[in-house]
């Protein structure tokens, strides 16, 4: 094949269009699903302790959390827009805000303010001057106000942020003493991060946990289930079968049961199958997905880490089965004096140790070990030889040997 044909075939294909996705909206991330498999439970319970708000009752303050992927945004999702159609009353206002993209506290209001059609400036006003207004509107005008603050975890997750968004917080669990019985603000906060409540102050944390959901990771068979919704909606019949399903369940179920990777998967795969022009998807397909998805995944986590980390990652990836925290140390301090670094203690190890636990690239487990004293058990969490790959881009560790 010469260039020109290459181009002409790319050509054709994208004229002909997509054969394999016929509802590509399916596929999104934000798509809200009309039946929502394994969610039930929680469902009804966020249901229930909103609904009184239709009878303008003020409902409990809700939390709820569980990892990345297991249908929180989703399902809240489902349950304000169902709300949302059925009240009556323009006095009941509900307002959803992601507090990760809205990115700090000033915009968090700012958007709070605009779902109340207040009108704010983009800046010049100070936070404290933002909440008077809300508060004041709210009070003047007898608002109902059910506030979701998805990835709360973002206002406080930081030494920086903390001071601020526990002020924000105790601010809008106190508005009820502020106001009369003619307005309330309910809160639902959404964590992915369980470690929340850690970030809390005291005069905090008990008013805004009055009812806790708490969303399990799915296993593999109920992401079979979801996957195959999907696939039934996304794709022209016989697109994909059963064994490229459970694939991509086995992949992504069990102990991190990530259904936001399952369906990323399912794209991806269906994609790759796409371009290539094939009759189906295969599950080569989804082993190709699954590599790039990984790659991309531990690229981004990996190579915006300090020095220090990628080398406590690098000693990682060289342990034998059995070997503890004890044994990290050991090989970090003979890398560092082959690299001329200057090795940190090993209670900043530690400490780097348990980071790289919340960032999912190691899985770290306390063992006993009787009169040696505590010590953790590490394996990574990710693709061996791709972290080494990408640590080695780094230019001052492009030497290193295991
Ligand atoms: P979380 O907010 O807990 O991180 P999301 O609610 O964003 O997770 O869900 C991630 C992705 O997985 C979304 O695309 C969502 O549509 C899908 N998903 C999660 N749970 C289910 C479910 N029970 N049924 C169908 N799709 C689901
Ligand atoms: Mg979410």
């Amino acid at each position: 094949m010469d260039s020109s044909d290459i181009i002409n075939k790319i050509f054709e294909n994208a004229i002909r269009g997509p054969r394999l996705i016929k509802n590509g909206e399916v596929l999104k991330l934000d798509y809200i699903p009309d039946n929502i498999p394994h969610r039930t439970e929680q469902l009804q319970k966020i249901a229930q302790i909103v609904a009184p708000i239709i009878n303008k009752t003020k409902p409990s303050n809700l939390f709820i959390y569980g990892k990345t992927g297991t249908g929180k945004t989703m399902v809240t999702k489902s349950v304000i827009n169902n709300l949302e159609k059925r009240k009556k009353d323009s006095k009941i206002v509900i307002c959803y805000v992601n507090s990760r993209i809205s990115g700090t506290i000033y915009r968090v209001l700012s958007e709070i303010a605009t779902s109340l059609e207040i009108k704010i400036p983009f800046t010049g006003l100070s936070v404290s001057e933002v909440q008077k207004r809300i508060f004041e509107y709210l009070k003047e005008n007898e608002i109902k106000l059910l506030l979701v603050l998805d990835e709360i975890d973002f206002l406080v997750n930081t030494p920086l942020k903390r001071n601020a968004g526990n002020d924000l917080l105790y601010e809008l669990t106190r508005y009820g003493s502020y106001a009369n019985s003619d307005s309330f603000i309910s809160i639902i906060g959404i964590s992915n991060d369980i470690k929340f409540r850690e970030y809390l102050e005291s005069r905090v944390t008990s008013s805004l946990h009055d009812e806790e959901v708490f969303f399990p990771p799915y296993s593999v068979n109920e992401l079979k289930d979801i996957l195959k919704e999907r696939a039934n909606i996304a794709f022209i019949d016989g697109a994909i079968t059963d064994d490229v399903i459970n694939l991509i369940a086995a992949y992504t179920g069990g102990e991190h049961g990530d259904a936001r990777r399952a369906v990323d998967m399912l794209r991806v795969a269906a994609e790759l199958a796409e371009r290539e022009n094939a009759e189906k998807i295969e599950t080569r397909h989804v082993k190709e997905a699954s590599e790039n998805m990984e790659r991309d995944k531990v690229n981004e986590a990996i190579s915006s880490l300090p020095i220090q980390e990628k080398l406590i990652m690098f000693t990682i990836t060289s342990l034998n089965e059995g070997e503890n925290t004890g044994h990290i140390y050991i090989k970090y301090l003979k890398t560092c004096k082959e690299l001329g670094i200057q090795p940190l203690t090993q209670r900043r190890i530690s400490a780097i140790i348990s980071e790289l636990d919340t960032l999912g690239l190691i899985n770290a487990s306390l063992i006993n070990r009787g009169r040696y004293g505590r010590s953790k058990k590490i394996s990574l969490a990710v693709d061996k030889n791709t972290v080494i790959k990408i640590i080695k881009e780094d230019e001052s560790l492009k030497n290193l040997k295991l």
